[in-house]
């Protein structure tokens, strides 16, 4: 309730008999009281305020009896107050906010004093209807603090209980808490490939189910896109914190159906314990933001609590930012090659080139910490190019010292910013030329996620390069969500299964059929089928029992610099393809 005295002076005196006709114009409630806080004349009006119509405002009655009946006891009190300070001249106007709540009307009622040629009537009463404004305000500040697509609460609320949060443990430091940072998984690739449509619905569903994951006194929310928070209200230690985790992982596990189809995700989590070190709710996301990209690592459905040295290793990533342009004129990035090898004849029949850089300080890095910074910093191209130019004058330098060499192909991992260039097939052809090498040689390692970015002009691209007469394979196969379609859609010339499959195929039957399927279909496609990661003689028999072509792995040789690889082939001069 909200009210309020001013001291506003009373009208200029008027007719009774005008105020009566206004009166009875007027569609809200409006009353006329005497003197003595009696009513006068009501409108037809007011008779929908009571259950008992328009018998509750019946002349002669008095008005405190009738906001008795009218109003919560807390206003009734107040405005019999109200109309006794009016009628008595010592206030000229009473105003006070009230809520009918058998009608779930919100009023705001005002008494003012008036005067009339009547000395009798005293106090103009009325009941405007501010329902609509309330419902309005309450919609603007629920949409202030909630996410319009899920209806969780959005950052402005979490920070603000966030905020909450950080003072209770400064004050209480034994009162810690949590906050869960999560990020779905290639959430852009669900998009892409089922539509925005069903990416929506996706993140709806995923609202609920993390509801049910947090505890009643968890703050939930989300921060846009496919990142949501929670704030694990009281939280004593890493144990609860990693049960928060645990539980969010559980819940989001089961696939989604969607429109008849079933999809399904993996969340990347960041936990940062909130203790009293912590001043700001910037310091706290920041922080959960660093563990999150750290669990990103682990390829899904991890959770990663959060320590300092992580700050470190988020430095280490800026300096990488920086090094990495001299690393490419400083002939720091180098180029190893793997061997692929035909499971029928047992003979090489070409190589994987895999990048890597030697880093002054840090050693050897690998390139899937290193790629991903080329491709934000756009030094992509020019690492890209750095190492097809190098694998293909790698593969005529084979083929002169090893006659055998000259049929073998060189594969070489082209990433999606690469193939977007217009002119991609244009500079390949330059460097086929350069280097020597025909353009059947080479064979392009392209995954299904890099061409959904943009599917239209990936086909042109495609296209552009089988007529140079290059190779294109799908690497990681069976990772992505749309593998069939694009199968029929681009004109592949292999697939690679991707290693997990190969790895858990000793596992489960189920597993085995998997890749027995991708077999049969790559067959009636006509693709070729090399499998990746074969660390195992078993899974090498495996994949000879299921007629799988070609395969590589650590069993028949890790990656090489070009010196190891020299010496690989000059012990296994045999075991070359000859030339097709
Ligand atoms: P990828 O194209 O799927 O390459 C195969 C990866 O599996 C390589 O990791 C290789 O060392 C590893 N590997 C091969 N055999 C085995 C095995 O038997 N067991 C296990 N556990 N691993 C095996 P690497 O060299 O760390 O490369 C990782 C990824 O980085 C590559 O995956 C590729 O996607 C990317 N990459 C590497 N070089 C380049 C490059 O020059 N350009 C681009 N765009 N990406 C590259
Ligand atoms: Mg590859
Ligand atoms: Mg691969």
């Amino acid at each position: 309730m909200n009210s309020d005295y001013s001291g506003c002076s009373p009208a200029r005196a008027v007719s009774s008999a005008t105020l009566l006709d206004l009166l009875h114009s007027l569609p809200e409630p409006v009353l006329f009281l005497d003197a003595s806080g009696l009513l006068i004349a009501a409108n037809a009006a007011c008779a929908d305020l009571s259950p008992r119509g328009a018998t509750a405002f019946s002349p002669g009655t008095d008005f405190r009896r009738v906001c008795a009946a009218l109003f919560p006891p807390a206003l009734a009190a107040a405005a019999a107050l109200g109309v006794t300070e009016v009628v008595s001249g010592r206030r000229n106007v009473f105003v006070a906010e009230t809520c009918i709540s058998r009608r779930e009307q919100h009023l705001w009622f005002s008494l003012r004093a008036v005067r009339t040629q009547d000395p009798g009537m005293h106090t103009v009463v009325s009941l405007t209807d501010i329902t609509r404004q309330k419902h309005l305000e309450e919609h603007l500040q629920h949409d202030a603090f909630h996410d319009t697509l899920t209806g969780l609460f959005n950052r402005a609320y979490f920070i603000g209980r966030l905020e909450r949060a950080i003072n209770r443990c400064k004050t209480d430091p034994a009162r810690q808490f949590a906050v869960l940072y999560l990020d779905i998984d290639r959430f852009k690739l669900v998009n892409k490939t089922f539509g925005h449509v069903t990416g929506d619905r996706l993140l709806m569903v995923a609202a609920n189910r993390l509801l049910k994951a947090a505890g009643e006194r968890d703050t939930l929310a989300r921060f846009g896109g496919d990142e949501f928070a929670v704030l694990v209200d009281e939280a004593a230690g890493p144990d609860e914190a990693a049960a928060a985790a645990e539980r969010i992982i559980f819940r989001l596990t089961p696939p989604f159906t969607l429109r008849k189809q079933q999809i399904s995700v993996t969340v990347s989590i960041g936990v940062v314990l909130g203790t009293s070190a912590y001043s700001h709710p910037d310091d706290i996301l920041r922080d959960a933001d660093t563990a999150m990209y750290s669990s990103k690592e682990h390829g899904g459905n991890h959770f990663t609590l959060f320590e300092s040295g992580m700050r470190v290793s988020t430095a280490r990533r800026m300096e990488m930012e920086l090094d990495l342009c001299t690393a490419l004129q400083s002939g720091e990035i180098t180029v190893y090659y793997q061997p692929i090898v035909s499971l029928l004849s047992g003979r090489i029949t070409g190589f994987e080139a895999l990048a890597r850089w030697r880093h002054p300080r840090y050693g050897m890095i690998p390139p899937l910490e290193f790629i991903p910074v080329a491709e934000e910093t756009n030094l992509i191209n020019v690492l890209g190019e750095l190492v097809l130019r190098r694998a293909c004058e790698q593969l005529t330098d084979l083929s002169k010292k090893f006659p055998d060499a000259a049929g073998m192909c060189m594969n070489v991992n082209i990433s999606a910013r690469q193939f977007r260039q217009p002119d991609f097939a244009e500079g390949i052809r330059r460097i086929l030329a350069e280097t020597g090498v025909a353009p059947g040689r080479l064979c392009l390692e392209v995954t299904e996620s890099m061409l959904l970015e943009d599917a239209a002009s990936s086909v042109t691209t495609m296209r552009a390069l089988k007529d140079l007469g290059i190779k294109v394979v799908i690497d990681d196969f069976g990772t992505g969500y749309s593998s069939l379609s694009y199968l029929q859609r681009f004109p592949f010339d292999s697939l690679k299964v991707d290693r997990s499959f190969v790895c858990s195929m000793t596992e489960t039957r189920q597993n085995r059929e998997i890749i027995r399927t991708i077999i049969a279909m790559a067959e009636n496609l006509g693709l070729k089928v090399v499998a990746e990661g074969v660390e195992m003689a078993e899974h090498r028999d495996m994949l000879m029992a299921l007629r799988c072509e070609f395969a590589q792995g650590f069993l028949f040789s890790e990656p090489l610099d070009a010196e190891r690889l020299e010496t690989f082939l000059e012990n296994r001069a045999g075991d070359m393809a000859p030339p097709s």
